[in-house]
């Protein structure tokens, strides 16, 4: 495994082996990838609040909990008022990124979300993060001009085929013009995958990490596919439900092959391996951790995914635990607003 390691070619088949580790090599790749962590991004966490402030989508995806199809969710749009309430209060607790996550819909017009991003800058110390889905160049520029940070865009799956199936009406092609916009435009931008999609080979697996390298991404966000009984995936197995180390090997994979992109310990590693999930990506190449910020009364409605954890907790609770399992693994808590690292013209 050092050979292969020491010698990597950024290729398909080089990313193919490392996945196969087992055993001694296995224990080898997660050294290296944290390792890799260090060297490239230190050994700050960086802390970024989410708040889930629309679950009305008009898409159908079909492994998405808050798909439009969806009617025993209860559709909510917080109120830039309450959006506002809940920032002004995350620099407190060490939260210098806010992420403002939603469904795609236009419910939220350009204009109001462009008048939450700019207040948000003019009254706190934040960076702020998007996560609105598809948008035209000249929204993604216009959000910029009012101050927005950074754009979250997953993409999902590499397999254009697969793509399409699984989110109707939309194509691959569509979802990476959009990242390619983000990047021309100097926003920081991230993407990133499911783990373990019904249909999805190794392969897939490999070419979804090699597009996040060939995107040069600013952040990578992935975590494993998981099925919501509501949706028409609600009765397929992941990929790897016999292999669920696959989605600790994926995560390694992807900080060797993107040494210098922020990827966050997401909520999914939780949901599948409850209470140490997170604590075992940390140790694997994450570098990031993402409180859930939305007012309680609302999270039952965000459920993307079964088992999804911090259903009950305050902002403030889920931001202390955080810190807690953070300091508990000997990491520290990133100060300022944890920008993207790669030098490049914005
Ligand atoms: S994945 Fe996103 S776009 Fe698709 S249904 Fe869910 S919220 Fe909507």
């Amino acid at each position: 495994m050092s050979y292969l390691i020491d010698n990597i070619e950024y290729s398909r088949e080089w990313a193919l082996r490392l996945l196969r580790a087992e055993g001694p090599d296995l224990a080898e790749l997660y050294r290296v990838a944290d390792r890799v962590r260090c060297e490239h991004m230190g050994d700050d966490v960086h802390i970024r609040g989410i708040i889930e402030f629309s679950n009305i989508c008009a898409n159908n995806c079909l492994y998405c909990g808050i798909r439009a199809g969806n009617i025993n969710v209860g559709r909510y749009a917080l109120s830039p008022g309450e959006i506002l309430e809940i920032a002004s209060t995350m620099a407190d607790s060490r939260q210098m990124t806010v992420v403002l996550q939603s469904g795609e819909s236009t419910v939220f017009g350009d204009e109001k979300i462009g008048n939450i991003i700019r207040r948000i800058k003019e009254e706190t110390p934040l960076a702020v993060t998007l996560s609105a889905g598809n948008r035209p160049r000249e929204t993604y520029r216009y959000w910029q001009e009012c101050g927005m940070d950074r754009y979250l865009l997953r993409f999902e799956t590499s397999d254009p085929g697969l793509f399409g199936r699984l989110r109707p009406g939309s194509a691959l092609e569509e979802r990476l013009n959009c990242l390619s916009s983000l990047l021309e435009l100097g926003v920081q931008t991230g993407s990133g995958f499911m783990i373990g999609l019904p249909g999805e080979t190794l392969h897939a697996l490999a070419d979804n990490i090699l597009l996040c390298r060939t995107f040069d991404l600013d952040m990578i966000g992935i975590g494993p596919f998981i099925r919501h009984p509501d949706t028409p995936l609600g009765k397929e197995k992941n990929a790897y439900d016999d292999h669920s180390e696959m989605f600790f090997k994926a995560l390694a994979v992807l900080r060797i092959f993107n040494p210098d992109a922020h990827i966050p310990a997401t909520t999914a590693y939780d949901a599948v391996f409850p209470g140490e999930g997170r604590d075992l990506v940390l140790q694997r190449g994450a570098n990031v951790f993402m409180p859930n910020n939305t007012p309680v009364r609302y999270r039952k409605d965000y459920f993307l995914y079964p088992g999804k954890p911090s259903v009950d907790g305050s902002g403030e609770q889920s931001v202390n635990s955080a810190i807690m399992r953070i300091q508990s693994l000997g990491r520290t808590i990133g100060k300022g607003p944890g920008h993207s690292i790669k030098k490049r013209k914005r």
